[in-house]
């Protein structure tokens, strides 16, 4: 094992499922910035999802947890399911730089959430508390992500970093989709995340 460089990585997403996207953003991240680890936080009540088509958090933290446990470097926090209300990154970003305030954060996140990082809670505690990495995503493009932050205050783009991940054109959107529809999700999420659904029967229903 190499160094420790003092640099963690923290994914945030709904993961309604998790699937490969997710995980290879993740270690693409991890890699390119030389994250010691990467801590992946499930939301609790996310503001910007339809609550019909959401599993319990408890569903969602435990397929979060067999996805990531094959990777010794990748790590699970309960910290926004465990908190009452909305889940805020702001929040979430204050909370990890008030445990350790000597770690570079990293906030991971996807080119399509990104691009709206101006209509999230607080996007200046987020800019303050961690450096933000901006992956590419299939079906988004990331030409406008330095023009978004400069919005916020021209010293905001220093502190977003792209990354170009391997194309995954995966969605949990379209794993839930295909579920309904009775087809397989073979390949898109870990072989244990499908046992999961299947054993729970998540997913099954129309919205
Ligand atoms: P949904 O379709 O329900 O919105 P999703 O696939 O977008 O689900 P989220 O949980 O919303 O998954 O995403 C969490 C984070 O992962 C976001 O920052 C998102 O941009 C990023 N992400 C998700 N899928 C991919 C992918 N295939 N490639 C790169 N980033 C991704
Ligand atoms: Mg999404």
């Amino acid at each position: 094992m190499g160094k420790e460089t003092g640099a963690i990585g923290l994914m945030g997403g709904t993961f309604n499922p998790i699937h490969y996207g997710h995980l290879v953003t993740a270690e693409a991240a991890r890699d390119a910035f030389h994250l010691d680890r990467v801590i992946f936080i499930p939301s609790g009540q996310p503001p910007h999802k339809p609550p019909e088509v959401l599993a319990s958090a408890e569903h969602r933290y435990l397929m979060t947890f067999l996805a990531i446990a094959p990777n010794m470097h990748f790590e699970l926090s309960r910290v926004e399911i465990d908190r009452q209300g909305p889940s805020y990154t702001s929040d979430t970003l204050a909370y990890f730089h008030r445990m350790d305030s000597t770690v570079d954060w990293y906030f991971i996140s996807g080119a399509d959430a990104i691009l709206e990082i101006a209509s999230w809670h607080y996007p200046e505690d987020i800019f303050r508390y961690a450096h933000l990495i901006a992956a590419s995503r299939p079906g988004y493009s990331l030409s406008r992500i330095h023009a978004v932050a400069a919005e916020l205050g021209a010293e905001k783009v220093d502190r977003i970093h792209q990354l170009e991940v391997p194309a995954l054109a995966i969605s949990s959107s379209q794993v839930r989709e295909r579920l309904r529809l009775g087809l397989s999700i073979k390949y898109l999420v870990p072989e244990a995340v499908e046992h999961y659904i299947e054993k729970n029967q998540l997913y099954q229903h129309a919205p």
